[in-house]
């Protein structure tokens, strides 16, 4: 029975430890968010991106507006295809009401028209093919997975408490190729926003 009702102590110190470490995780997540927004608005927009991509990895669901701030800033660096399908998530996501709806369309319909115009130009120019959107270069072959935070499981908030799944992007490992996480920054795997 004592027994019992240490480990029952364990678990519910536990719960909350984790509850508290995600509490900081998305508080200096979201502090990056925004230092990478003034980054952004200042125009320094390789630093920008530095620091959004260091907020992914911190945050849970990422806010709406990291949507707007890393589609914006993937136009400011030329690379459209991204920066198209971010922006999209916006406003798909918050519609006219959101904060940035307006300058969400307009980087849209610049992206849009600068993507257009390389894609066209890329038809006449057979030679140089795929230079459409910039490749991120991985530091190394594997890349912490940001949607699992390198922890290889995903944990959701169900009906009977916290739910835990295998990562369905990195698996156990907590890693990305350092393809898949481009295909992360585009916009194209795992990219689980909150709607709030
Ligand atoms: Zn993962």
């Amino acid at each position: 029975m004592d027994r019992l009702k240490i480990v029952l102590v364990f678990v519910g110190l536990g719960i909350s430890l984790s509850t508290f470490g995600q509490g900081i995780l998305q508080r200096d997540g979201l502090s990056k968010m925004d230092q990478g927004a003034q980054a952004m608005y200042d125009g320094h927009y390789e630093e920008a991106d530095q620091l959004f991509r260091e907020s992914m990895n911190l945050l849970g669901k990422l806010p709406s507006e990291m949507a707007y701030y890393f589609g914006r800033n993937s136009y400011h660096l030329a690379k459209y295809k991204q920066a198209i399908n971010w922006l999209t998530k916006y406003v798909q996501l918050k519609g006219t009401s959101g904060q940035y709806y307006d300058e969400a369309v307009l980087y849209l319909d610049r992206s849009n028209e600068a993507y257009k115009k390389i894609k066209e130009q890329e038809v006449h120019e057979t030679e140089n093919k795929l230079t459409t959107d910039g490749y991120y270069d991985c530091p190394s072959s594997y890349v912490m997975c940001p949607i699992c935070h390198g922890g290889g499981v995903l944990i959701k908030q169900g009906k009977f408490g916290a739910e835990y799944q295998t990562c369905p992007y990195s698996g156990i490992s907590g890693k990305l190729t350092c393809e898949q996480y481009n295909q992360y920054l585009m916009g194209e795997l795992g990219m689980e926003m909150s709607d709030e």
